[in-house]
Parts: C-alpha cells; structure tokens; sequence
C-alpha cells in the first residue's frame, strides 16, 4: 500500500489488491482464500475489532443456530472439542484463531461512507472518514444485518420504561421480575422471550405476521442438515411437506399457540421471500406452558406500557425491538447496477450474487448464512487470483 497527501482528502491510499469492506466472517473468509492465493488485500473495519457484530451486538447466551460443520469458514474446521452448537463466545475464538492464521489484519476504525468507481481511471474510489483508498476491486462485505431496523411507534415519546433493540439486548438477568415486551417472533425475537423467562422475567412477544417455526432436530438430526440432504432428492414441496409433517409430530398445532403458519412451505418461503422459519430451542414449551404470552401488534405506546391493536392496554417495564436488520450498503456504495438501492442486497441471488461488473463483489449477501458465505468466498478468491495473476498486475508508476 503506498499513500500520498492530497488537498481534498488527507491521505489517498493505492491499494494493489482487492479492498475488502467489514471484517465479520465474510470479510475474514474472503481474506484467508485469497491470502491462500497469493493475493494481498486491505480490509478497512469501521469498528475496533473483526466479528463486530458478534461481539458488540449479540446476547450473551447466543448459540449458532445451526450445526457447526454448516458454519465454518474455508479452509480452517472448528475445534474437534465444539459442541455441536458452538456458543457465542467458542465462535468468537474460533474467528480469532482464523484471523491469526490467516495473519488477516484489518485497518480498524474505518467507516467506509464512500465508494464509486471512476471510469477514466477503471478504478474503486473507496472514502473513510480523511482517507482515500484506490484499488481495482472492491469487495462489499458488510453483512446483510449491519443496521438494526427499529420501526416507529407513535408515543414512544411518552413510555417512562425502557426501549432498545436485541442488538443493544446482552442477558435476562438485567430484566429480573420485570414484564418485558418482546416486539417479534423470528430467531431473535423467540430466543430473547426464552432467555428473558429463564432469568425470572415475564415476557410477552408480538407476532403479527405467520410464521413458520420448526423444531431444530428431527429425530436427533439437525433440521436444516436433513433438508439440505432431502432437497438432493426432492423437489421443495415434498420436503416442505415432510418438514410440516414432523413440525406436527414434534411441537403440536402451533396455530392453537396464536403462531399462524404461511400457506407456503418453509423452504418455498425461504427460496422466495427470504424469510427464515424458525428454529425452536424451547421458547415453544414456555410458550405452550403459558410462561410467554403470545400478543398482537402495537398500536401506540402509553406511559406505562402499550395498547395492542385490538385495543387492549397493558402494562410494560421494558420494551425490545426484535424487528431485524438490514443491509447499509446503499447508503455508501455509488453503484445501482449490482446492488438494489432499496434493501441493500445484489440484485441477482445466490448462487450469482457474488459478482458484479467492474471489479465490483459481495460476499454474504446470499441469506444462507456463513456457509453461504464461505461459497463466495472461494469463488471471488479464485476469480481475483486469475486476474491478478495475469499481466498487468500493477498499475502504471506515477499514477499517484
Ligand atoms: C443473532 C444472529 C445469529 C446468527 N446465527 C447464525 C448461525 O448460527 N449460522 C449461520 O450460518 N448464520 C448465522 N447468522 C447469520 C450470519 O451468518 C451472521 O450474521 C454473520 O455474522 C454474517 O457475517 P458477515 O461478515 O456477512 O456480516 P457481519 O458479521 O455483520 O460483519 C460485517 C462487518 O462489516 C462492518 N461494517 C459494516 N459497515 C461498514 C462500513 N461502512 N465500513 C466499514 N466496515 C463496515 C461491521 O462492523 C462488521 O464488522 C446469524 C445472525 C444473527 C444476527
């Protein structure tokens, strides 16, 4: 990298290889197969540490969701001595170790606020905060969760209790004895109401749309692992059926519990609208037990807790956003062919939404989680090798 003062900017930056925007797991992955290849990179963080959003915004008790051999990086297993659902924390070292090995150092404390390609040089003009960097690849790893969504509801204003999204959620213990709010019902919003009523709290949870939630092992085998292999076999339908049949079996008629299944199957939903069934780690049992109540939507806030859209008023001590995320990208990258300006995600999907025109890539944008981001990986890895290794690989001295 070799840098030169400019009156606009501070500092321009020429990078030679790629530039790599987030150093979650999909930056990380993406570094480690290309350092595999001989390929030098930058990767620019705008937080103080890799796995941000693992360490600075997730719940304490968080477990992967699914097993591990469905959740490791390229080129480096987990442990032999993990449990099957590695906890927050094991994956934590586990992206450390990979890190180190992979000797992937991310330039901390970039935001990246800007990032256009101009033409007349072929190049990624990339901006963080007084720094300019210039590179002919520019991979967008910022994750489709780097923003929380938080909906607004009238009379917030007004509510004397506690309000915060699960980002800002670390453990039950801090909500001891307090009715809690819970404001959604996918992964997060059910295993924050679980957590909640283990550590002696009352949560009540909003579902307002269908939903379909699906035990997380079918006779001791991961659900997620038999539908990838049923789906070698079997067309969705069929395996959506088999999945509902043993959702039947497992947990009951859900829709008795106020959790309404969609008319489309699971995996169907999945493939397209994106949305992710849920996996159930107990929060059912509490539900069916009545230690979570099942509410429906807000209406508005009251000082004292909420009325629900059918009218009813109830009071509250806390409030938590479990209303998702989504992606930032369009707030920064200066590009509307690849990615869609409205929810941030390239506009061609998984298996092709890696790769853009121009030296343009994503890796994990493809809501198949971190296997789907170990595919991209490999892929934007081998495809910049070849280019990189091809003549010219530099460009001209004196550009800068
Ligand atoms: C609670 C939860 C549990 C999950 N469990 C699983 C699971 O079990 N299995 C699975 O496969 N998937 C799981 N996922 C989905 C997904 O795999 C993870 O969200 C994973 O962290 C995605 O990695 P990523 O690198 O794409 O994004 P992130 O981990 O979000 O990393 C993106 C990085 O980019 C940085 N960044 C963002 N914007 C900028 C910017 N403008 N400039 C510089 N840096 C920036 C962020 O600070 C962050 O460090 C889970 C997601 C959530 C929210």
């Amino acid at each position: 990298m070799t840098s030169k003062e400019t009156s606009t900017t501070k500092r321009l930056w020429w990078v030679p290889g790629p530039l790599i925007i987030g150093a979650g797991p999909s930056g990380l992955a993406t570094a480690a197969c290309l350092k595999d290849r001989g390929v030098p990179y930058l990767v620019l963080e705008k937080d103080c540490c890799i796995a941000a959003s693992w360490k600075l915004r997730t719940y304490e008790r968080l477990k992967l969701h699914l097993p591990k051999h469905f959740c490791e990086l390229p080129l480096m297993p987990f442990p032999q001595h993990f449990p099957t659902y590695p906890t927050k924390q094991q994956f934590i070292s586990y992206l450390e170790c990979y890190a180190k090995r992979f000797a992937v150092e991310p330039l901390f404390g970039a935001r990246v606020d800007r990032a256009e390609r101009d033409a007349s040089l072929g190049l990624w003009r990339v901006r963080a905060g007084e720094s300019e960097f210039i590179s002919r690849w520019l991979v967008v790893a910022t994750g489709e969760n780097a923003e929380a969504v938080t909906p607004e509801i009238g009379g917030v204003a007004e509510f004397r209790g506690r309000v915060m999204h699960t980002s800002c959620y670390r453990k039950g213990d801090d909500f001891t004895g307090e009715k809690v709010l819970v404001v959604g019902c996918g992964n997060s919003g059910m295993e924050v109401s679980l957590d909640l009523c283990n550590n002696g709290a009352h949560p009540s949870m909003v579902v307002r749309d269908k939903l379909h939630v699906l035990p997380r092992e079918i006779f001791g085998i991961s659900t997620f692992g038999l539908s990838v292999w049923l789906l070698k076999w079997l067309p969705t339908r069929y395996v959506d059926w088999f999945l509902l049949l043993c959702a039947r079996i497992t947990l009951g008629d859900t829709e008795k519990y106020g959790l309404k299944r969609p008319k489309v199957g699971p995996l169907q939903l999945k493939s397209t609208t994106g949305k992710t069934p849920v996996l159930d780690v107990g929060t059912l049992a509490k539900i069916k037990s009545g230690h979570i109540k099942v509410v429906p939507n807000i209406n508005r806030f009251t000082d004292k807790g909420v009325e629900f859209v059918d009218g009813r008023k109830e009071e509250f001590n806390s409030v938590i956003l479990a209303t998702g995320y989504k992606s930032n990208v369009p707030s920064w990258l200066k590009d509307e062919e690849f990615f869609n300006k409205n929810d941030g995600f390239p506009k061609t999907r998984f298996p092709n939404s890696w790769k853009g025109e121009n030296g343009l890539y994503a890796t994990g944008f493809t809501q198949r989680g971190l296997m789907g981001a170990s595919i991209d990986a490999r892929k934007i890895a081998e495809d910049i090798a070849t280019q990189w290794n091809s003549k010219p690989k530099h460009l001209p001295c004196g550009l800068l």
